[in-house]
């Protein structure tokens, strides 16, 4: 990946002119929600200042540094993620060893460090001193999804580079350039992945995306309907899936009541689903003039409980009384 293929214009263009000014930071902190690119441009950048042949759009990607890059294998780059659930005192003291050495190759060392806004306290107390006197020959890149669990000593160290949602329609067109989907298919996974192309693309690759939809549709359209044993077979079977599954199928839920509210107020052309869809019909004729806040509403405490790693037959319950009080 070079810096000019990336799908971020702001991001382009702070690393580039950073690149063409040879202005780098020590730091640079990559804040958004995972899936906007964020390894890629961290991995670009690291291309790019280490490559013996850049140009103004990046690394060249032929040379040996680039080869090495590619292959997951040179030697100035130093990859670190979270042990368990968060990034450790020993790995940032391990790391802090390792930065007292020169760059064995390049120019610089590049550290890469997903995860980071999982610090311990104590692990961000050693960094923030090596931030407070950065080594010349290093570049960290420390990428957070959520970046105000960073301490502000941590933060202000840092250059700031915000990663954002595309618009759907740019990652419907890219979804298209890289052969996952195409028409509509390609503007439903965009809409559905709230244009992340991460998560577009694990949608895209998803084993049986489109059974789970199909069901997820039928239940609600049902359960709006007032159809009560079908709901309850439905809370049942909503029960027994896997947690990544009913997180999926929550979020396919609240996407498609959004839809349904779409629908019914004739903005088909802003829903996930085609106008056309059969199901969404039955959807938007059962659910349409409820409210959306209140559905929003009645999915966030589900999703809660569901990252808060609660048995899904909690959520399970949750998704059914709640879907009963919003019809209230
Ligand atoms: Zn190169």
């Amino acid at each position: 990946m070079r810096l000019d293929h990336l799908r971020q214009p702001p991001v382009r263009r702070i690393l580039s002119r950073a690149l063409a000014t040879g202005r780098i930071a020590h730091a640079y902190l990559f804040a958004g929600e995972p899936g906007l690119g964020q390894e890629e441009a961290a991995r670009a950048m690291a291309a790019a200042l280490l490559c013996a042949e850049p140009d103004e759009g990046g690394a060249c990607g032929r040379c040996p540094s680039c080869r090495k890059l590619a292959g997951g294998n040179h030697p100035d780059v130093l990859w670190m993620e979270p042990e368990g659930s968060s990034l450790k005192t020993s790995q940032v003291a391990d790391l802090i060893r390792e930065l007292r050495y020169r760059p064995v190759e390049g120019r610089v060392r590049c550290v890469l460090m997903a995860g980071a806004d999982t610090m311990t306290m104590e692990a961000a107390n050693r960094l923030l001193k090596t931030l407070e006197e950065p080594p010349s020959e290093a570049v960290l890149f420390l990428l957070a999804a959520d970046e105000e669990r960073l301490p502000e000593t941590i933060r202000s160290r840092c250059q700031r580079v915000v990663f954002r949602p595309l618009p759907a329609a740019d990652l419907a067109r890219d979804l298209e350039d890289q052969g996952l989907a195409s028409g509509d298919r390609a503007v439903w996974l965009a809409r559905l992945a709230r244009g992340n192309p991460g998560r577009a693309r694990l949608l895209a690759e998803h084993a049986h995306l489109d059974d789970l939809s199909a069901r997820v549709v039928d239940d609600l359209a049902r359960m709006g309907q007032g159809d009560l044993p079908a709901a309850l077979e439905a809370a049942e079977q909503w029960a027994a899936l896997d947690p990544a599954d009913l997180a999926l199928a929550l979020d396919l839920g609240e996407r498609a009541l959004v839809d349904a509210w779409l629908l019914a107020h004739g903005f088909s052309q802003d829903a996930a689903w085609p106008a056309a869809d059969q199901g969404m019909e039955a959807l938007a004729a059962a659910w349409g003039r409820t409210d959306p806040e209140r559905v929003l509403t009645a999915f966030a405490r589900p999703r809660r409980r569901l990252d808060a790693r609660v048995a899904p037959w909690a959520a399970r319950d949750v998704v059914f009384l709640e879907r009963q009080q919003a019809r209230r």
